[in-house]
């Protein structure tokens, strides 16, 4: 397809307007906490932060890679600020929230990749709200994965989630710099390290891949003993990155919903809008429920 494909009915956005939104907005900012709400243009920003479920990014807003979807910064990143786990800590008392996701960006600069701040911040976090369940969404550590998932295991988050975002036949363009099978080696060394903690990955749909290339993606994931499986559309942040090839169907994203719960996900979010942290504290907890 050439140009920007228009955007259908289905993919709706709200502009953000209510208290509930504005009150998000200004605790991170005393807080001097980035969102990935923001950072990438999440389009449930209005719907999430007026229900004060944010996703709360550490280790700075500037990102060591440049992935093609991706509206984050990229550039040097600052140093590590050691106030971060606490601040975090206390906004996420300050809004009671029952459940939390925490991700960063890449941090290929530092030694451990920002394995030993998610640590601090889960310390924090058990520390200052222990009914909180916790959430960590990582990047993928690169070649030092093994000993960054090590360290991160022995603090106990409640749900691992490192995104495979597209098929691996896409990955030079829209991944560069990743590798789909060490990500899936990384969720599973999880799984493995601690059967406890639940794994969760997520794809963007929309960016050229094939019905089939989505089936073994899902197969993979479950070879990997992957839990929690989210599939939502992508969406074009600006016209310098990646364009939208397809938008995929609600009736094709309840498809390939059913297939996933088929091959045994314990938990299958799909939807045009899904994004791997949408309405990850209900779910969870209606999982846990069952
Ligand atoms: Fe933030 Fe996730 Fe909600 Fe998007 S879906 S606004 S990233 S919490
Ligand atoms: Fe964005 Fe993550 Fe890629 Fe960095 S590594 S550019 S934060 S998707």
């Amino acid at each position: 397809l050439s140009g920007r494909v228009r955007k259908p009915d289905w993919i709706r956005v709200k502009a953000p307007t209510s208290p509930g939104y504005h009150e998000t907005r200004k605790l991170m900012r005393d807080k001097g906490l980035a969102t990935v709400c923001e950072e990438a243009a999440c389009p449930n920003i209005g719907e999430c932060w007026t229900k004060k479920h944010a996703t709360v990014m550490i280790l700075g807003d500037v990102c060591t890679r440049a992935c093609a979807f991706c509206n984050v910064k990229t550039g040097m990143p600052r140093k590590v600020d050691p106030h971060e786990p606490q601040n975090l800590a206390d906004a996420c008392a300050e809004m009671g929230l029952e459940h939390i996701v925490i991700t960063s960006v890449d941090r290929d600069d530092l030694p451990d990749g920002g394995a030993s701040q998610f640590v601090k911040v889960i310390e924090a976090l058990r520390r200052t709200t222990p009914d909180t369940t916790i959430e960590i969404l990582t990047p993928d550590f690169r070649n030092k994965h093994e000993r960054a998932v090590e360290v991160i295991v022995t603090a106990r988050p409640d749900v691992y989630n490192h995104n495979l975002e597209t098929v691996p036949r896409l990955y030079p363009t829209i991944r560069p710099g990743a590798r789909y099978y060490a990500s899936l080696r990384l969720l599973e060394s999880v799984k493995k390290l601690d059967p406890s903690i639940f794994t969760k990955s997520g794809i963007m749909l929309g960016l050229g891949e094939e019905r089939l290339e989505v089936h073994q993606v899902m197969d993979d994931m479950r070879s990997a003993d992957i839990d929690f499986l989210t599939m939502g559309q992508y969406l074009q942040p600006t016209p310098k990155h990646a364009k939208v090839m397809e938008f995929v169907t609600p009736a094709a994203f309840n498809a390939y919903a059913a297939i996933a719960r088929a091959k045994g996900f314990l938990q299958v979010a799909s939807s045009p809008l899904t994004r791997s942290s949408y309405h990850a504290g209900k779910d969870f907890a209606e999982m846990k429920a069952t």
